[in-house]
């Protein structure tokens, strides 16, 4: 029968200096993303208005546009080195095999006072897991204080109190443990029955897993935010009729209070085979007109009506068949569990640990694989939103949204290819046909065109 970790039995060798693969990879992928940062950085210092909007955009409001995402830019490049740092330093150190070690230590102190089913290697797993969890928790702390508080907070963006930013991030960190423990114990077990073999049964239970959280969305959604009904009669009239113009199921529409942390703006809708909702910031309201933020939900029904969350899940199935894929070649590679000091027992967890870093170059390029197909899909749903007759509301919407939430900058493609899931606002508009009839600044709330 094929085995992946036979085919692939040369890389289990002492000669491999694994240490010096993943400092190199982890360098690599660091020197590749300031590279696009770089070139990002020198076509944002020109400060030109690219041509197909200069006619749209206030220059003051393109200044402040360019200012924000150079330091947005600034922070990320300075995150990464801090981070590269750290990556260096724990490939270096054997410090995971110290902390499997501690946590070992503490477990066995522990496991009188455990029920039977938690005394085994999965436990310690999970409790060694939680372990470097917490700690990136607490050292990305600061970092995102100085993104919220400092750059955010400059530009006007940020609306949050540090007692809401810090319940957020306890309520983040508590919940994704639950949930990355539950995850984690599943595929560990996974490993555990199956060997050889997990490839399949893995996918299986991680695309299962992924399907679960997505019909849990609008439960999760709730832990964040505040949910109210939408209230203003005319604008849920012209939703309603959207929706069943389209056959789109009676549906719930609430608002949320996105405003309470963010005056970035947004809506979408939640699209289960049993239950349907439609919800929209209440930043969203503020800043558009009705019409504006109809046409916002004739983009986002879009997607629903041309099948692209159904297609979005079959990309996350061959994304985890080829993560999974990949792992039988390291999960029983001996010589990369002994670099690390690892030279008695082969944990799992430890092997997906360091199969993540290992991975980083495919992950980057998938990451410009899935880009591509959802800038076509959002394409997709600009022209469904066109055909319905919004042609002209939605470009104002996105005119307005980009340029209230001072993302209107030039872009080098490479970097537009790796970082953003959206195409570029002019590749929207001129997709969307749009012809410039007035010039739309964050001040004017745009109002429909008189026919002339
Ligand atoms: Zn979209």
């Amino acid at each position: 029968m094929f085995s992946i970790s036979e085919s692939f039995k040369f890389l289990d060798s002492d000669l491999i200096n694994w240490k010096l693969v993943l400092g190199l990879l982890s360098t690599g992928k660091y020197v590749f993303d300031t590279y696009l940062k770089y070139r990002q950085y020198e076509v944002l210092q020109q400060k030109s208005i690219p041509a197909s909007i200069k006619a749209e955009i206030d220059p003051n409001d393109f200044e402040k546009s360019t200012d924000y995402n150079i330091a947005k830019l600034k922070l990320s490049v300075f995150n990464n080195t801090y981070y590269l740092f750290q990556r260096l330093f724990t490939i270096r150190t054997n410090i995971f095999y110290s902390l499997w070690q501690t946590t070992g230590l503490l477990m066995s102190r522990a496991i009188p006072f455990l029920p039977q089913f938690m005394k085994g290697t999965i436990t310690h797993s999970l409790f060694f897991y939680t372990t470097i969890s917490l700690i990136s928790e607490i050292i990305d702390l600061p970092f995102s204080y100085y993104r919220e508080f400092v750059v955010e907070e400059k530009f006007g963006f940020n609306k949050q109190t540090i007692g809401l930013w810090l319940r957020d991030h306890i309520v983040g960190f508590a919940l994704n443990t639950v949930i990355v423990n539950g995850v984690l114990s599943g595929l560990l077990k996974v490993f555990e029955i199956y060997g050889e073999s997990f490839i399949v049964y893995a996918t299986g239970f991680l695309f299962a897993v992924s399907l679960a959280f997505f019909s849990l969305s609008p439960f999760i959604g709730r832990l964040f935010h505040k949910y109210t009904p939408l209230q203003d009669e005319n604008l849920k009239h012209q939703i309603e009729n959207l929706a069943s113009k389209l056959n789109f199921p009676k549906t719930n529409i609430f608002v949320i209070d996105g405003s309470s942390r963010s005056s970035h703006s947004n809506a979408y809708f939640v699209g289960l085979p049993w239950y349907k909702e439609i919800v929209i910031f209440d930043t969203l309201i503020e800043k558009q007109t009705t019409e504006g933020v109809v046409a916002v939900l004739g983009h986002e029904l879009g997607h629903w009506k041309l099948n692209h969350i159904p297609k979005l899940m079959l990309i996350q199935l061959l994304d985890f068949t080829q993560i999974f894929g990949l792992f039988g070649v390291f999960i029983n590679n001996k010589s990369l569990y002994s670099s690390f000091g690892f030279t008695e027992s082969q944990p799992a967890i430890v092997g997906l640990v360091l199969y993540w870093i290992i991975k980083e170059p495919i992950s980057s390029a998938t990451r410009f694989v899935t880009n591509i197909f959802s800038r076509k899909f959002e394409c997709q749903a600009d022209e469904f939103a066109k055909n319905l007759g919004y042609q002209d509301d939605l470009s104002k919407s996105l005119l307005k949204l980009h340029i209230s939430s001072s993302s209107v900058t030039s872009t080098v493609w490479l970097y537009s290819a790796y970082y953003n899931g959206h195409p570029l606002l002019s590749e929207r508009l001129s997709g969307l046909g749009y012809i410039s009839k007035e010039k739309i600044s964050r001040e004017t709330k745009s109002k429909p065109l008189k026919e002339d």
